[in-house]
């Protein structure tokens, strides 16, 4: 079995991490699992940069393979904001993100969102691969659901006529940013999660 840090202490991510590659034969580790305390700045412009920063300061600090996630919401009326600054957007949580947008959503027509996951792979020898998966939807006027976390309450799939916190987790790990994400690194790698 394999084992592989992955660059994030967000719980909710993790799981779903687990959940989607259930079936391979790998390991996860958080950073509190191995104690890893540094600061990472992540100081990129875009998700693959941050993604970048996270994956190789955590391989090379700690010669595990790492994998990181950068994600975020990006909503067409507002130029792609939140995007990279979605976790700090109101700068005070995520009920307080989610009233920011519904505030700066207020009169809007075009709702239309899309959720972004760059996930970067990175190994202790230096290479690195990418990939990047999206899901669109729409800015709901309120929020439903319970369920997944962040942006989900308000984010609306037509096709379902349900928010992502209304859809059961196992529909989410199918259909997310970071489900389509991780489909294609599936694809960059083999079994033991060496680059093919
Ligand atoms: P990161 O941890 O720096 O990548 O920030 C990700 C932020 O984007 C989270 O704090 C959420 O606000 C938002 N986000 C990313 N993925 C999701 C998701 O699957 N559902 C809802 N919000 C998400």
């Amino acid at each position: 079995m394999k084992t592989i840090v992955i660059a994030t202490n967000n719980q909710n991510k993790i799981k779903e991490f687990n959940d989607i590659l259930k079936n391979k034969n790998i390991k996860f580790l958080s950073l509190k699992d191995i104690n890893y305390n540094e600061e990472i700045i992540e100081d990129g412009n875009t998700f693959k940069e941050n993604a970048l920063i996270k994956a190789k300061k955590v391989a090379l600090d700690t010669g595990y393979i790492t994998l990181s996630d950068d994600s975020g919401l990006c909503v067409d009326a507002l130029g792609g904001a939140p995007g990279i600054f979605s976790a700090r957007y109101s700068g005070e949580g995520s009920l307080e993100n989610n009233k920011l947008l519904l505030k700066n959503m207020d009169g809007i027509t075009n709702r239309r969102a899309k959720f972004v996951c760059a996930i970067c792979l990175y190994y202790p020898d230096g290479k690195y691969i990418f990939s990047v998966g999206e899901v669109n939807g729409l800015i709901a006027e309120t929020l439903s659901g319970d369920n997944g976390f962040g942006y989900d309450p308000l984010f609306y799939l037509p096709e379902y006529n349900k928010t992502m916190a209304e859809i059961n987790s196992s529909i989410k790990n199918k259909i997310s940013h970071r489900a389509n994400a991780i489909r294609k690194l599936g694809e960059l790698v083999d079994e033991d999660f060496n680059i093919i």
